[in-house]
């Protein structure tokens, strides 16, 4: 007699998929949550989590996978909305092998799990100026790379030399910087690779004044972002020009305005937030779609998102019995936040 309680658990999408995957040495998790490695602390899961042993691993279970297999890289989750039906495929996650620093003269070698912070704070240390930047992205070596990630007029290709990666196909190559074609918030020439460690190199300077620069930096931020909620940073990159996000956003009356539990910040009015950990992955992205269209409606500029959204919406649930909202009743309608 067939257990359809057993049926149903094989039939998860991660027990299905994990069927097929080759053999590592690292870790394959089946129907594996993302909330919690995410800054948004929202979304579904990864059909299937891959944590490599290390970037041989990484490589070889490449070059073994199904091409019809999904691949989509995080990082620290600081610049990504993960949707509410998750990830198919196989999301691949570079842990604590993946974190050394090591500085040779004025060169930093970082593995791509390194965070921003454990590279700046060693180069600190070395007296290498350059870096100060990186004190104040939340994120790995390897989604600044992909995200060409920078802050106070410094960007990561300022000091990149080259990056090491898995091609599509599985071979661990070096792409000089170079190759990348770096540009704002976009890193074109290695958009193909996961990225398994850079190559920076910065120039010597004296560590005081160089702690003076990331104190700054740190304060600075916290006086004018909302660090300590569940945000990703910068919902929509600087259209071209010298206008700001923020500015277009604020003059088109968003400060605040709010979609279930998601919100766009009365402190920096270009971080979306989650309050209270209650918000879906489709109320936030609503909400920015929300934003977008009243910038456009206002100044006739199209924002373009700069946070990544992955994933697939929630499967839709059919309703038990028809609505009853009369007018005015919409529990998504938008409105402004707690002001009064
Ligand atoms: C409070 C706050 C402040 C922020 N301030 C800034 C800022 O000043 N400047 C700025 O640029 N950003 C800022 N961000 C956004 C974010 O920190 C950066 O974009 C960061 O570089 C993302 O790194 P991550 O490891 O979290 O990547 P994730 O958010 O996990 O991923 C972002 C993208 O990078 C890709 N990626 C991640 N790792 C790899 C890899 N190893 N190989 C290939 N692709 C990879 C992902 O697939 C995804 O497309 C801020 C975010 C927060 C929450």
């Amino acid at each position: 007699m067939t257990d359809p309680r057993r049926n149903a658990q094989a039939t998860t999408p991660g027990r299905a998929l994990i069927a097929r995957l080759p053999a590592v040495r690292g870790r394959l998790t089946p129907d594996a949550p993302l909330q919690d490695l995410c800054w948004f602390r929202t979304g579904g899961p990864a059909d299937v989590l891959f944590e490599p042993a290390d970037a041989a691993d990484l490589a070889q279970f490449i070059r073994q996978l199904d091409r019809d297999v999904p691949v989509t890289v995080l990082g620290l989750g600081s610049n990504v909305l993960v949707r509410d039906g998750g990830i198919a495929g196989v999301v691949v996650r570079l842990g604590a092998r993946f974190r050394p620093v090591a500085v040779d003269g004025c060169r930093v070698e970082a593995g791509a799990g390194a965070s921003g912070m454990q590279v700046a704070t060693a180069a600190r240390t070395a007296g290498l100026a350059g870096f100060e930047f990186l004190r104040g992205v939340p994120g790995t070596v390897g989604g600044a790379v992909a995200m060409n990630a920078g802050a106070y007029g410094q960007d990561t290709s300022d000091v990149l030399v080259e990056v090491q990666g898995v091609t599509p196909e599985g071979h661990l190559v070096r792409r000089a910087k170079a190759e990348i074609g770096f540009g704002y918030r976009q890193a074109p020439g290695a958009a193909d690779l996961i990225v398994t460690a850079a190559v920076f190199e910065g120039r010597a300077d004296d560590p005081g004044a160089i702690q003076d620069r990331m104190d700054r930096i740190a304060a600075e931020r916290e006086a004018s972002q909302p660090l300590r909620t569940r945000t990703t940073g910068s919902t929509f990159k600087n259209p071209p020009g010298d206008r700001r996000a923020w500015e277009l956003i604020d003059r088109a009356g968003c400060r605040g305005l709010t979609r279930g539990h998601a919100q766009v910040s009365e402190k920096h009015c270009n971080f979306l937030i989650n309050r209270e950990s209650r918000a879906s992955a489709a109320d936030l992205e609503a909400l920015g779609e929300e934003v977008r269209r009243r910038v456009a409606e206002t100044f006739g500029v199209t924002l373009d998102w700069e946070i990544r959204r992955l994933g697939r919406p929630a499967p839709a649930v059919p309703p038990a019995h028809a609505p009853d909202n009369g007018p005015g009743s919409d529990p998504d309608t938008d409105q402004r936040g707690d002001r009064p």
